[in-house]
């Protein structure tokens, strides 16, 4: 039993929200029934956010950041958890309302968390993390519409990042054709090992588009709104559905109705905090059958729990590639 663990907690400085590695006593942990031996945690955009306090994504202070774990049970007064049970949880407000996983011990709520896998091992869940669920809930987004790999190419932008690149990787696993949108001028061999068909720089989607544009895409995956997304829009064929899950270029969405109207376009939002359990272990038993351990262990890398604010500047800064797990007892 221990008294101390570390964590990455954020706290208000007079510099603005900082995340650093501290000492916390477990008595400090919070009041819930599932107690979490975490083994492994990662680095998301949202994390590296509160982390370097770039957003506004901590509700209280101090609080524990990180929106995913994989862990172990070691007590749990619920019902359904035994001590032993190999678990993961992503989202639910984890590092924003809520404690979350960059730490080496976590209370946490029964229905936040999923079993693990057992084709996985919790540094694979981790690989895969809030990321590669969140690719899971497009792809399955794009099937629920209808868009099957003979519908046509589907393009994924922000394609070098967490959620890009798994979704670039089981794309290609489903038998899409794959255009890879990205900013990363030497990404080509690592998209291309991933599966990706073809490779787009970023300024060609990147740039003020018009009303409708020539039609390319069955589907979309977008984790970067703003005009990318609204380029997309316009050059997604008939009947098409852009899935769109994230802002890393800007919330706004430069975009007329006429891509919905002239060509029945679906955009379907994506959120994966609050997906409710079965949409979310629909996601991970797809992932775990789906995911190509060999190619999933060439776009992550671990490091140590003690480097996590580093680490979030530089991906805030653009200059990671794939995923980073932290392996909070290094
Ligand atoms: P990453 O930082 O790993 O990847 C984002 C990628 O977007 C980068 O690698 C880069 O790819 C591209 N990018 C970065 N900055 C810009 C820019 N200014 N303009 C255009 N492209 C840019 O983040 P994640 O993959 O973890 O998350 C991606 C987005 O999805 C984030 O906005 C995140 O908040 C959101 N998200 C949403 C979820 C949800 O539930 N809706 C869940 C998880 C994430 P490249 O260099 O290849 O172009």
């Amino acid at each position: 039993m221990r008294n101390t663990i570390k964590a990455i907690v954020a706290e208000e400085t007079p510099d603005g929200v900082r995340g650093k590695l501290q000492d916390l006593g477990t008595d400090q942990l919070p009041a819930e029934d599932v107690l979490v031996d975490v083994a492994y945690s990662t680095i998301n955009y949202k994390d590296a956010l509160a982390v370097t306090g770039k957003g506004k994504i901590c509700r209280s202070f101090p609080m524990v950041c990180g929106i995913d774990l994989a862990g172990t049970v070691t007590e749990s007064s619920a019902g359904d958890f035994e001590p032993g049970d190999k678990v993961l949880a992503n989202g639910w407000g984890l590092g924003e309302k809520y404690w979350g996983g960059l730490t080496q011990q976590q209370r946490l709520r029964p229905e936040w968390l999923v079993r693990a896998p057992e084709s996985l091992s919790l540094e694979q869940c981790m690989a895969v993390g809030t990321a590669g669920y969140t690719s899971m809930l497009c792809i399955q987004a794009l099937q629920d519409h209808g868009i099957r790999p003979e519908s046509g190419p589907v393009v994924v932008t922000g394609a070098t990042g967490g959620v890009g690149s798994i979704a670039v990787m089981l794309l290609a696993r489903l038998g899409y054709q794959v255009a890879a949108v990205t900013g990363k001028a030497d990404a080509v061999a690592f998209l291309t090992e991933l599966g990706a068909n073809e490779i787009l720089p970023r300024d060609e989607l990147d740039r003020r588009a018009r009303p409708l544009e020539s039609e390319r895409w069955a589907g979309a995956i977008d984790s970067v709104g703003s005009k990318t997304l609204a380029t997309v829009l316009v050059q997604t064929k008939h009947s098409g559905c852009v899935a769109a899950c994230g802002l890393a270029g800007g919330f706004d969405l430069p975009s007329t109705v006429m891509p919905f109207i002239l060509r029945g376009v679906t955009l379907a939002g994506i959120d994966s905090v609050l997906a409710p359990q079965e949409k979310r272990q629909r996601a991970w038993n797809a992932l775990a059958e789906l995911i190509n351990l060999d190619k999933l262990d060439q776009i992550y890398s671990v490091e140590p729990l003690a480097r996590v604010p580093e680490l979030a500047e530089e991906l805030i800064a653009g200059r990671v590639t794939g995923r980073i797990v932290i392996d909070v007892n290094a």
